[in-house]
């Protein structure tokens, strides 16, 4: 079994439409796939209307969350979410929250750069993404098609760097307050891409043993971003803590280099995930 957690089509910051996006994933062989979009569960009626035969979709999201640490400022962590039950009001409401949140903030980094003479346009950036969630990856492509940057990954290097001029911080949930969220809604809380160093500061493992207490059930250990000492150290705190460990390639079409099924699951950590999930059910044969 080839089992990839963690997927993002265009419904938020993929390329790939979600029926392309189960496509790929049978193609490339997988068995099971989670689409994962950041904020939203709008890809998922797509994604399992054109389910190829033998691929197992897994139901999923992405939370935009903060972990409030003692010491200096919030921190940027990731939230993966299966299985939830999607009408579950608060939870629904706080994703819409995150949304809007999306929208105003991505004004705001566009402003600055307008203001300063970039060739970027607010009304086109969200004209072009029909409807779906706004980050910067969209911002990012076009400052490329303006000619501004030669690449996504360029324009992430310099004007769209959590350390530029340019960039607004959005309020993301609470993550302890998003964990008891996902588990409200049936759904099963999982640390995404612990370790990665290159996205910011990352957390201890004292924030981890709280997002424990709130009802975390998984960790993100084999993730593109992870160093192979992160995911041995991830790997043995998992273990320690009870947690279940997943594997993904957090692919993102052509917004990064990443191709889908880069990292894996093991089955019986997979297995794991399924029994702890109440809030809907896979899509399968
Ligand atoms: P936002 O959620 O708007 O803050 O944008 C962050 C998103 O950009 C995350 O989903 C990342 O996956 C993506 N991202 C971060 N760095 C890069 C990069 N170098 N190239 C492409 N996408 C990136
Ligand atoms: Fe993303
Ligand atoms: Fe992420
Ligand atoms: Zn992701």
């Amino acid at each position: 079994m080839r089992i990839d957690l963690h997927t993002h089509s265009s419904v938020s910051d993929g390329t790939d439409s979600p029926a392309t996006l189960v496509a790929t994933a049978a193609a490339a062989g997988l068995d099971v796939v989670a689409l994962t979009d950041h904020d939203t569960t709008a890809g998922w009626t797509a994604a399992a209307e054109a389910r190829p035969a033998g691929l197992t979709i897994v139901p999923g999201m992405e939370l935009s969350c903060r972990y409030f640490s003692s010491d200096g400022p919030p921190i940027a962590v990731h939230l993966l979410a299966y299985l939830f039950d999607p009408l579950h009001p608060a939870f629904a409401a706080e994703r819409a929250r995150l949304r809007e949140e999306r929208l105003s903030r991505g004004e705001r980094i566009v402003t600055g750069l307008a203001a300063d003479g970039y060739p970027v346009a607010w009304a086109q950036i969200v004209a072009r993404s029909e409807g779906g969630v706004v980050g910067r990856p969209h911002i990012a492509r076009a400052l490329v098609e303006a000619g501004v940057v030669d690449s996504v990954d360029h324009a992430f290097a310099t004007l769209l760097h959590h350390r530029s001029p340019y960039y607004a911080p959005k309020a993301d949930t609470d993550v302890l307050d998003g964990i008891r969220l996902v588990r409200a809604a049936g759904g099963v809380p999982v640390f995404a891409h612990g370790l990665a160093t290159s996205r910011g500061r990352v957390v201890g493992d004292d924030a981890i043993a709280a997002m424990t207490a709130a009802g975390l059930l998984g960790v993100e250990v084999d993730h593109p971003d992870h160093t192979p000492d992160q995911r041995a150290y991830l790997r043995a705190l998992a273990d320690g803590l009870g947690l279940i460990r997943t594997g993904s390639s957090d692919y993102h079409g052509t917004n990064k280099r990443t191709p889908i099924a880069t990292c894996t699951t093991e089955p019986d950590q997979y297995e794991a995930l399924l029994a702890a999930g109440t809030g809907v059910p896979v899509v399968t044969d």
